[in-house]
């Protein structure tokens, strides 16, 4: 869960990756950097928090250069702290590099162990930090070439990004679990994890990056080449459910008609006699409008939501019940009561939110609620990239449908099923995505047999 931006042959390098930053803040809210380089010099700036809080003009002014790569994080290896921050900027004999990463490898702990065994001095407790080692140890000499040393040695989830004095060089794992597109912008060139990032700085969509793709651009302009074993690809199928912004476009398709898709195919499914349609905003919000649609049963705002809640809140201390939902959202009684509602979620991962979401709108006095999921039950943890807890801490891989909607205290609950899901996502049929988070299908071969563990990938040293 990450976002990466890249620009080069642009003489606001850094300013456009604080404004790509800004629009893939949504991948990661943990931290952000901008790495720039000015031929000579890798300059970079990373904090904890927000980009808007983190980057003032002033900062910006001291980013200078026509190459820049920008990270936001939100950790899935690694604890949340400075030192994880990216990008990850190293010294080595050949020069310096910077690298930003989406995605989670696999065998990082196994690579990690090894090189630790041969001397390698570990700052951080990312598994990207494994992948800068087994560059500076490769034997090769081109920094691409390293490059593509180090990463035919790892497994896992990887859309990357690199600059050197006088590169910029996007790599995407063969399987191409995790996004990233190629845009042009007057004159330089654009990598980023989506769309929505071109759109800000009036960047133009060029096509995705290919799954094994490795883009080098330079002085001479940009060269493309596959230097990886060929596998069948696997883009994350969550990225269409959740996690992308919905005005974002992968393969030719945007996010918001796929969503749009999954609730006519949900209202196709799971029909039923309603008043009001109403989503849980703003993840559920688009294929509310396709189940809508398709229902004829008119669509209402009938949950709001704050869009200024931070991270932390004070609780008041006379507890109030079910706070931590009420601050994010409320139920507008205008439109629930009396009413037999329809609630439309994206998924239902843990089922915490959604059980405290159907008792604020039975509170505002919904007589009959039905939940409709626009996705299959979340049985399985996500290793390549995606936050998701423990397999046992995922209430469909321990629970039926019946025990499900019985804690969440809803009327009735339906979920797409995988054959719903992949009838809606291009070429789904084809199966040329992951969707393990679904059906426990990893197309990456995880290390640990029973996935009902974490990978336990990095525990780091304890600061007290
Ligand atoms: P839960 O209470 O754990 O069932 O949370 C379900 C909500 O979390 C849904 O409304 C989803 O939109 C949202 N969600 C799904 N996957 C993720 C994720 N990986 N990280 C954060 N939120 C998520």
């Amino acid at each position: 869960m990450c976002g990466i931006f890249g620009v080069m042959g642009h003489p606001e390098a850094a300013n456009l990756a604080y404004l790509g930053l800004y629009a893939l803040q949504h991948r990661g809210q943990e931290s952000a950097g901008i790495a720039c380089s000015d031929g000579e010099v890798i300059t970079f700036h990373k904090e904890m928090g927000l980009v808007a809080d983190i980057f003032s003009e002033d900062i910006l002014a001291r980013l200078p250069g026509h190459t820049a790569i920008g990270h936001v994080r939100y950790s899935t290896t690694g604890s949340s702290e400075l030192k994880n921050a990216q990008p990850f900027v190293v010294d080595f004999e050949s020069g310096s590099i910077a690298v930003s990463h989406n995605g989670n490898l696999v065998n990082a702990h196994l690579l990690k162990q090894e090189l630790e065994v041969g001397g390698s001095i570990f700052q951080s407790t990312m598994d990207t930090e494994v992948i800068v080692h087994l560059i500076a140890r490769s034997k090769r000499g081109r920094i691409e070439d390293r490059i593509v040393d180090a990463l035919s040695q790892v497994r896992g989830a990887y859309s990357l990004l690199f600059i050197t004095r006088d590169k910029l060089i996007a790599v995407r794992d063969p399987h191409g679990i995790r996004p990233m597109v190629l845009g042009k912008i007057k004159g330089g060139h654009v990598v980023c994890s989506e769309s929505c990032a071109l759109d800000l700085i009036e960047g133009e969509l060029v096509r995705d990056v290919e799954p094994g793709e490795m883009i080098v651009i330079d002085q001479r302009g940009l060269q493309s080449s596959r230097p990886f074993f060929p596998a069948p690809p696997h883009f994350c199928i969550f990225e269409y459910i959740y996690f992308a912004r919905p005005d974002s476009v992968f393969g030719g398709v945007t996010v918001y008609d796929v969503r749009k898709r999954l609730g006519t195919e949900l209202s196709r499914a799971h029909p039923v006699d309603a008043d009001v349609v109403i989503p849980v905003p703003d993840s559920g919000v688009p294929a509310a409008i396709g189940y809508s649609e398709e229902s004829g049963i008119p669509f209402q705002m009938g949950l709001i939501r704050n869009h200024y809640v931070g991270r932390t809140f004070i609780e008041p201390q006379q507890s109030i019940r079910h706070f931590g939902v009420k601050i994010k959202l409320n139920a507008v009684k205008g439109v629930v009561e009396g009413k037999r509602v329809v609630v439309v979620d994206d998924s239902i991962v843990r089922g915490t939110t959604g059980r405290k979401i159907i008792k604020m709108i039975r509170a505002a006095g919904a007589r009959e609620i039905h939940v409709r999921i626009s996705s299959p039950p979340t049985a399985f943890p996500c290793y390549y990239g995606i936050d998701t807890p423990l397999r046992r801490d995922l209430i469909a891989a321990t629970h039926n449908l019946d025990e499900i909607n019985t804690y969440l205290t809803s009327d009735t609950l339906g979920y797409l099923t995988i054959d719903g899901l992949r009838a809606c996502i291009p070429r789904g049929e084809k199966k040329g995505y992951c969707d393990s988070c679904f059906s426990g299908d990893y197309p990456v071969p995880l290390d640990v047999q029973e996935s009902d563990e974490q990978l336990p990938l990095f525990r780091g040293s304890v600061r007290i």
